[in-house]
Order: structure tokens, then sequence, then C-alpha cells
């Protein structure tokens, strides 16, 4: 009953606080407010050495992926098990994803992705998703990137970044984890970009996972288990209909498999789609960590679906006490 009332709550701040704005890069977010006060005590870091230069409230993380579904696919099991703390949970695309699909127009593909999203964004009650604009199949790590990233990135002033490696397939992938290290110094440096404030607290920066081994496979220094949160992570993505119907399976050479939907009026049947083609990666995690998991947790059984991250040395050293907050 909960989740039914914050999702109508969801629905109207949805409406009511969607924003379009931007020339170059366009900005598309859509605030959307949930958790109760008890949650969100719980959601404070326990940061240290920082005094007071972190802004008060819950912790906040940053997603910020190359495409308008790369952070739901890889990191949406966390992204949900952190908002039930109380975390608020920003997704961000550095690109407007037009590149993703075989028969719309990229003008088309772009305005249908913006569209889906933000209603990703209200199932999942995510506190916005950003879509920069930047075209796909087209980022590079300028100077006017990275500086247009920093700004985001400091008005949002989160506690955590999560983001590509820059070893991952996508030229794009690569680009956009590449911009966020290279800004993470810098976010602290005042005359650096001084229209917006420096971000004296600097984020923790996590790399989601990824299946490269050159230079090195990612290392798992934090896994979380997802199991729980698959159903609702399916829910969430349903609303990507453009990429999860239509370009991934056209794209993986599998367009039979969704002919079994019929006229994907069936919510529990969509689901299991969903979770049988766009999880692989969970469940290889769970099977290529399962060592590391059992060794860490001997008491907990091995999840079917895992989440890991890799810490980056780029961005601020968490505690030991922030890691265990943070794996809670
Ligand atoms: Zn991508």
């Amino acid at each position: 009953m909960k989740m039914k009332i914050l999702s109508v709550l969801a629905g109207v701040a949805a409406a009511a606080g969607c924003t379009f704005s931007g020339p170059k890069a366009e900005n598309v977010s859509c605030g959307v407010t949930g958790g109760g006060t008890a949650e969100i005590s719980k959601a404070i870091p326990p940061v240290s050495g920082t005094g007071g230069l972190r802004r008060p409230g819950p912790a906040r993380v940053m997603v910020i992926g190359a495409h308008p579904d790369d952070a739901d696919i890889f990191c949406g099991g966390l992204a949900l098990r952190l908002i039930d703390r109380g975390f608020k949970v920003k997704f961000v695309s550095m690109t407007d994803g037009r590149m993703g699909h075989h028969i719309y127009s990229p003008d088309e593909t772009a305005k249908v992705r913006r569209r889906e999203t933000l209603e990703a964004a209200r199932r999942m009650e995510l506190d916005g998703y950003d879509i920069y604009g930047y075209p796909d199949c087209g980022l590079f790590p300028t100077d006017e990137a990275r500086k247009n990233v920093a700004r985001k990135i400091r008005e949002y002033q989160p506690d955590y970044i999560i983001t590509h490696r820059t070893c991952d397939y996508h030229a794009d992938h690569r680009a956009t984890g590449q911009l966020v290290t290279d800004a993470c110094y810098l976010l602290g440096v005042p005359h650096w970009c001084p229209e917006v404030p420096a971000q004296r607290h600097r984020p923790v920066i996590f790399y989601m996972t990824d299946a490269f081994t050159n230079p090195r496979p990612i290392r798992p220094d934090l896994m979380f288990d997802v199991d729980n949160y698959i159903e609702r992570l399916c829910d969430g993505l349903d609303a990507q209909g453009s990429q999860i119907y239509e370009w991934l399976p056209w794209d993986s050479d599998r367009e039979k498999t969704v002919a079994a939907l019929g006229d994907r009026s069936d919510i529990k049947t969509r689901n299991e789609y969903i979770n049988r083609y766009t999880f692989g990666r969970k469940r290889a995690d769970a099977k290529r960590f399962a060592e590391v998991w059992k060794e860490r947790n001997p008491n907990l059984p091995l999840p079917k679906n895992l989440e890991v991250y890799e810490i980056s040395e780029y961005g601020r050293r968490p505690s030991k006490a922030e890691l265990k907050f943070l794996r809670e």
C-alpha cells in the first residue's frame, strides 16, 4: 500500500516538477520525493574529516551513464535499495540516446527516450533523471563537456557518484568515465568554473561492473545482493519500451523472443522477459564472484543477482565506517 501511495505522489511530482532547459546540453529533470523522517535520518553517511563541508541532509547518489538506460540496467538494484533507506538517487545520461533505434529517426528516438526516462524515474521514485543531451555515439572528453559535468555535479552535491570504467566497450561509456574522473579533483577548485561554487566535500566515485579484462577485470570492492529489487527494477525498465522490447532485441539478434510477449498487455510476462534478457551481467557476476561473496558473507546465501562496484582512486576515499554504512 505504501508503494501505491508513493507512486501516486510521485506521479503528481513528475507532472509538476519536470523542467526542460538548456540550448546545447539539454537538461531534462524530474523531481520525485519520498522516504520518511526515520529513513532519512538513517541515510546520513558517517563522513569523517570533512567537518562542516558536507551539505546537510540525506546521502545523495548520482549515477552518470552514457545512455538513457545505462544507470537503470547496471545500477538499478542498488539504486532501489538505497532509495528504500532514504538516500536521494539521481540518474544521468550524458547523451540523448538518439542512435538507439533501428526504425525511428534519430530525432524521434531522442524524443521517445526522453519521455521514457521520465516515466522510469517516476516508477523508481528517483530524485530525477537528467539527460545532458550530447549526441549519442558522439561524446568526447572535451574541456566543454568536462566543465558541464562538473557544474551539474556541483549543483547536486552528491556524496557518491557511480559511472563507467574507462575500458568499457562503448566509446560513449569510456568518454563518460573519463569526464567524471577528470572532473573529480577540479570540483573543489574555486577559480575553475567559478559560476557554480566549488564542492569542498568531494564525492566517492564507484565504477559500475563490466566484463572487460584489459587492462584488468573490475575489482569487487562492494557487492550488493539485489534479488529483492529485481521485480521493481523490471517495472522501471518496462517504461523504456523502445529499448527493452525493440532496440536491444534487434541489436542482439533476438527479435523472435519479443513475439512471445504477444500484445505486451501482461505485466507478469513482460517482467519475466526483462528479467531473463536484461540482467545477465548481475547473474554472471553472482557466479564470477561467488567465492568472494562467501568469504565476506559466510552466513548469507549466495544471491542470484549481484551488483558489483569498484572504488575509484580519483574520488574521495571512504572510511571503513562509511563503507559499512553503504553495505547496510
Ligand atoms: Zn550505454
